[in-house]
Formats: C-alpha cells, structure tokens, sequence
C-alpha cells in the first residue's frame, strides 16, 4: 500500500503532459488516476460563468475524492451528498454541513441521522413513506420534492429510478405541510450528459408553475429550486461548449420570480475532464492479425464506467510512432468481456509501455472494482492549491 506523502515542487506542472505522465507513474507506479485539481477549478469557474448567480453544489458520486472536495469547496461550492460515506468524507474533511446538501431521495433513518447529527438541514424526498421519515426531525429537518422529468435522450436517464409525477408534487408537498415539514423547494435530475437543455427547461418550467401553486396554498417556503446535474463533457464525441448548452437555462431561469433561490448539482462536469487514466501494458499477443496488449487497467477497474456510464473514453499510448498496426486494448482479468477498445491502429507496443485514456475523471474510479484482485488505480491528486501548483498527494489521505 502506498503511504500518503507530500511532494512538493516550485513550478507549474501540467500532469497530462507526457514528461510528467512519465514521472508520475515512476513515482507512484501503474495504474494512475492523475487528478488535476487546477482543471476541477477551470471546469467550476466554466459552469459558474455559464450558469450566472447559482450555487454549484458538487456531487460527490462521479469522484469522492478528498482533493477534489477540498478544491471544490475552498472555490465556495456547495456539496451534494447522497451517502452516508459521501456525509462522512465531508464531516472528515471540516466543511461547513450548511454548505451541503442530502438529495438520495431513499434513504435509511440512520442515514438522515448521520446527516443531521453532522449538521445537514436540506434532504430530498419523493414519495409519502419518506416524508414521513422525517416527522421526528420536523424541527431540523427541510425538504425539496424531486420530480421526475422522464429523458429518453439523455445517457443515464436518472428520472426513472426516482422522483415523483409532476401531478403529484403538489399533494406531497401538501402532505409535508400537515405533517408539520417544511418543505424547501423542487429538485429534479433530468439525467446524466444531457445532449441539449431541452428537458432542464421543460423542467425549470414545470417546476415554476409548481412552485407558484404550492406557494398560493401556502405549503412552505418553496423557495429554492434544484437543477440537478446532467451538463455534459467532450468524450469520443464532443459535447456542446457549456456556455451554449447553458443559454436556454439561462433564459428559464431569467423567468423565475427573484425569491427563487436557484441550486445545480454538477458531478461529471466538474470532475470528468479534471482526470486521466494512465494503465501500462503487462503483455501483448499477436491474434487474427491483431496486436492485443493486455494493460493493468480495464473494465473492472477505471474504465468500469464504459459499462455503467456507456462512456467511452479517448484511448491513445503515450509514445507515438507513424507505423500503426490494427491493435486492441484489453484489460488485465481472465474474464473475455474486459476489453477496453477495438479495431484500432495504434505503434507496436510492448510490455511497460503508457496507455492514457482522457476525461476519466467521472464515473471511472468511483465504480472500479478489484475483480481478480487487480488492484484500482492509485489516485494522485496534483495541484492541490491554487498558490502552490506543484504538490502531490497519492490516495489514501
Ligand atoms: C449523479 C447525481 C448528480 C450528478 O450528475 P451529473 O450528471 O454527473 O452532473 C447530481 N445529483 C444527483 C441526485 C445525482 O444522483
């Protein structure tokens, strides 16, 4: 296991760049999981500028990771927890239990009591049972009713599994209201790398008409409204620059009466890009014509998330050669469906030699397993503070 230790180093250090990919995994070995926290402060300050006067709650679930907490949170953004882990790693970490949130519409009431004790006040429900679940912490406890916008269209279509009808919201919120619970708002989550906002303003929409009605009925304060997440990235293929994907937002919310305070859970957005995954051949054969390098990293570790998120990352080694011959990349189980990618034309490689994948921050990591006992990636997070560019830190903290 490799112990926490503190590198530290006076200049500026791009750790996608190949000299420093190189030092790295001298360093701390393969394979990496090279976090840049610099990049999870652009992509903040990207969403900031495109979505102008809402609170980013980060979502911890594409990567719980401690240095990209800290980043987030010493930026002034918010947290989305969902766990009690998630509730924990914040606790451990010192932030303000204000500046977080609890949105697993589900939960057991140990977990709204490890939320609460930690000093959580805002918790997202969906349906009768769990509004009341909360009768006995009336008096510390508030609510956001998440409703379900269904999203074909989007990659993870998150409106499935939770959220009520919109033609229910009210009679929850009402059912809230006699229960003596206030209730704080709406949230939804239209689903994860939304291709458009289409089904954010659908439900920016809906939910105003909802806030407006509940408020007339005098069912809570109803003054906030959750956007969820769903802002997508550049994978394979590349997704709308963010300032785009974001003005018909914009202009939904321009619309909301000034008391709504608006909130977004970004998760993808702010990690994905932030990371790279750095995997070593471990040996090669030659099959039908093809080159198959076997590397120490696939689908059961932090390429997890081409079967869980149907994510796929860009996938290139990291010496170039201008001879390619047709390759594939496969992962290091005995188990026949671990294989990264296909039909490509990559330089002859050998055993030792990089495999980089990028925007592998988000759903990668998070998901891995230790199928076969190979080990998850060793996450280093580099560019810790925004003053002192150079130090690293190897996972566990
Ligand atoms: C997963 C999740 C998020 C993050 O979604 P992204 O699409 O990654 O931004 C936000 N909120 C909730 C409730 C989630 O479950």
């Amino acid at each position: 296991m490799l112990m926490p230790r503190q590198v530290r180093r006076s200049r500026f250090i791009d750790p996608f760049h190949p000299t420093e990919i190189r030092r790295l995994v001298k360093e701390f070995g393969s394979p990496l999981l090279i976090v840049d926290c610099e990049r999870v402060r652009v992509q903040l300050r990207k969403l900031r500028k495109a979505l102008p006067g809402v609170d980013l709650h980060y979502a911890l679930k594409p990567l719980p990771h401690p240095a990209v907490v800290r980043t987030v949170t010493e930026e002034g953004a918010f947290l989305d927890l969902a766990t009690t882990g998630e509730v924990q790693l914040a606790q451990r970490l010192g932030v303000d239990p204000k500046r977080c949130i609890h949105t697993h519409p589900i939960k057991r009431d140990q977990d709204i009591r490890n939320a609460l004790e930690y000093g959580v006040r805002v918790f997202v429900a969906d349906n009768p049972d769990e509004i009341r679940k909360f009768v006995p912490y009336a008096e510390r406890a508030e609510l956001l009713l998440r409703v379900s916008f269904r999203s074909p269209g989007a990659v993870c279509d998150l409106s499935r599994k939770f959220g009520c009808d919109p033609e229910n919201a009210v009679a929850l919120a009402r059912l809230a209201a006699e229960l003596g619970i206030q209730v704080r708002g709406l949230s939804f989550h239209v689903g994860s790398q939304a291709p458009d906002a289409v089904k954010h303003v659908e439900a920016i929409e809906a939910c105003a008409n909802l806030l407006a009605t509940a408020r007339k009925e005098k069912l809570g304060v109803c003054d906030t409204l959750d956007i969820g997440g769903g802002f997508p990235i550049d994978y394979m293929k590349t997704a709308p620059d963010i300032g785009r994907f974001c003005a018909p937002i914009r202009s939904a919310l321009a619309k909301l009466p000034k008391r709504v305070r608006v909130i977004a859970e970004p998760g993808r957005f702010i990690a994905g890009p932030a990371a790279i995954g750095v995997a070593s051949v471990m040996g090669r054969a030659q099959r039908e014509g093809h080159w198959w390098y076997y590397l120490d990293d696939g689908l059961y570790g932090s390429y997890s998330g081409q079967l869980y998120d149907h994510a796929r990352y860009p996938v290139e080694p990291l010496k170039d050669s201008p001879e390619r011959l047709p390759s594939v990349l496969a992962g290091p189980t005995c188990d026949s469906i671990d294989v990264i990618a296909e039909n490509l034309m990559l330089p002859e490689l050998k055993a030792g030699d990089l495999i980089v994948g990028r925007a592998m921050g988000a759903y990668t990591w998070a998901s891995a397993s230790e199928f076969n006992f190979f080990p998850k990636a060793t996450v280093v997070a580099v560019n810790q503070t925004p003053g002192d560019t150079g130090s690293i830190t190897p996972f566990p903290l």
